[in-house]
């Protein structure tokens, strides 16, 4: 494989569902200004690191719904969750409610290399002060008036995702979540789970929308476990959102085989995810590339 191979897609979220701390348009700079240099990123340094910028940027980013601007909790603090996983090890690692951290994918990255790769709330936090991440508080105005307001608010989720491929063949996935605001303290999002991010030789997905209906379905574990049985990932995509809907199930996924397609979709027209995608041939957004691509 070669560079031409390379395939980055990130998302930002699950569109309407956002919240409303910015426009449309704003949504799409956000993550046009995350995917042009995580690109690079892939092209010179692979899949994992590329998974790690795009993410790194969207955390940054007080739009979205991760790291600084994640929204707030029932007792008006903020925890976030975050996973990655790549085809080289196989090695699923992640952060369930971590707190006053820049970066949870960056800690979610560091436990790859220890004993346990999953951990949550306070120890989780110990565990990134002990590998020297300093103190960063991640409530903006936005989100504490978005949450002021908050049971008007209901029902609004959003994160981060990014999937990509290398020039060696490498998939990666991860994800990065605020949670779906105002909800109730300890609750587990899907996003640090396999049920939202995973990835092995054959594909990589992230998902968005609400957890408990992403966990219910097993969604990216699924679709990986069909792309091995050597499904298509356009009909998996079909039937695993046709059972959503069934189900009333309100998510979506950005996700990557390894033949190099592209596939987002959602359960429902209501739930658009924001995403951008790119690879030599194309250079894709929310606002040009439909709602259900499948390249
Ligand atoms: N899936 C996330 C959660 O339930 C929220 C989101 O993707 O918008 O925590």
């Amino acid at each position: 494989m070669g560079n031409g191979n390379c395939k980055l897609i990130i998302h930002g979220g699950a569109g309407r569902l956002e919240g409303k701390v910015a426009t449309k348009e704003q949504y799409r700079i956000g993550l046009q200004e995350a995917i042009h240099p995580a690109y690079e990123t892939l092209l010179e340094q692979g899949a994992r690191a590329a998974v790690l910028h795009a993410i790194r940027l969207l955390e940054s980013d007080q739009i979205f719904n991760a790291g600084t601007g994640s929204k707030l909790q029932r007792d008006g603090r903020v925890r976030m969750s975050a996973a990655l996983m790549d085809s080289k090890d196989g090695i699923f690692s992640g952060v369930i409610n971590i707190y006053d951290v820049e970066h949870p994918i960056s800690i979610a990255d560091e436990l790859r290399g220890e004993v346990h790769h999953l951990l949550s709330g306070s120890e989780a936090t110990e565990f990134a002060r002990r590998k020297g991440f300093p103190f960063h508080d991640p409530i903006t105005m936005s989100r504490f008036i978005e949450y002021r307001k908050a049971l008007r608010n209901r029902e609004k989720f959003g994160t981060v995702g990014a999937v990509a491929l290398d020039a060696k063949g490498v998939v990666c996935a991860g994800t990065s979540t605020g949670g779906i605001g105002n909800e109730t303290p300890g609750r587990v999002s899907d996003s640090a789970s396999v049920a939202g991010t995973y990835a092995d030789m054959v594909g990589g997905v992230s998902c968005t929308g609400k957890g408990e209906h992403i966990i219910n379905q097993a969604v990216a574990a699924q679709v990986i476990y069909r792309l091995r049985d050597g499904v298509p990932l356009k009909k998996i995509l079909i039937d695993l959102m046709k059972e959503g809907a069934s189900r009333d199930h309100e998510f979506g996924l950005i996700s990557l085989d390894r033949k190099g397609r592209f596939g987002v979709r959602s359960t429902k027209a209501s739930i658009s995810v924001l995403y951008a995608l790119k690879d030599q041939e194309h250079q894709l957004d929310f606002t040009n590339g439909g709602k259900n691509l499948i390249l």
